[in-house]
């Protein structure tokens, strides 16, 4: 049993063949999904696939690409949002210096207040940081100091020393199907690093295809290919990796319902 607890079933990509996937999943061993909300203005169209799918669940919040369009959107609209029973996350929020698609502002007056609803609500906090982990470590030290927020850096990708913060901050770290790609050598120490309470898979779907089906659509179908790699990387079992995976999945999502 796994959890991918960070797909985009809203894309367009899946639009023709979305049963066809859940089902795909199933058969995979994957008997939960979270789909990861990236404008609330699309909350409606992630809201109908959680309500539509008995076990897929969704996020309410605002990617850092596109955080300047929705500076209207307050702590308390997240809040109120995150009420209905489906939502059991809050985000993706974070900072991406890599594209720098929106404001660098904008992404952290966004990720302070999605952190802001997390720690008001208890949902996690989905984090994504990209190229930006001196800015982040700073915004995440600072704001737990306001009071603890429970959180994930998703589809980890940055250095060795946020991974430390992040854990030590009481967060947990998400892997995606990067860490299969032969180039990510050190992606794969930074998760021996990683206590096991901490350590969470996701595929990111449609982007970021695991080894073999790497360059090619992504579907959540596939974690098992990520979980199969950290198994490898931190020396347990594949049964092991996803006892492990799936309790701290649990843990973090806690609004989640355990099978
Ligand atoms: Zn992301
Ligand atoms: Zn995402």
């Amino acid at each position: 049993m796994l959890i991918d607890t960070h797909c985009h079933l809203d894309f367009p990509d899946f639009d023709a063949e979305r049963d066809a996937i859940i089902e795909r999943a199933r058969q995979a061993g994957v008997t939960q999904m979270v789909t990861i909300s990236t404008r609330v203005k699309r909350f409606e169209t992630i809201l109908a696939i959680a309500e539509k799918y008995e076990n897929v669940f969704c996020s309410v919040g605002t990617h850092p690409h596109n955080a300047d369009e929705e500076l209207d959107i307050t702590t308390e609209d997240l809040v109120r949002l995150s009420t209905h029973p489906k939502v059991v996350a809050i985000g993706e929020a974070g900072l991406d210096y890599f594209y720098d698609n929106a404001p660098r502002e904008a992404q952290a007056e966004g990720l302070r207040r999605h952190i802001a609803a997390a720690r008001e609500t208890g949902l996690p906090l989905v984090i994504h940081s990209r190229s930006a982990d001196e800015d982040m470590a700073a915004i995440l030290t600072e704001e737990a100091g306001k009071g603890a927020f429970p959180f994930l850096l998703h589809c980890f990708s940055s250095g060795a020393e946020l991974a430390r913060i992040g854990v030590e901050l009481g967060g947990y770290v998400s892997f995606s199907g990067i860490l299969t790609f032969p180039k990510s050598q050190e992606l794969r120490d930074i998760a021996k690093t990683v206590r096991h309470d901490r350590l969470i898979v996701e595929t990111d779907a449609p982007y970021l295809a695991p080894k073999p089906f790497r360059g090619k659509r992504n579907e959540p179908a596939y974690v098992a290919h990520t979980a199969d790699v950290l198994a490898e990387t931190i020396g347990v079992s594949k049964e092991e990796i996803a006892e492990i995976t799936t309790e701290n999945a649990w843990r973090v999502f806690s609004k989640m319902p355990r099978l």
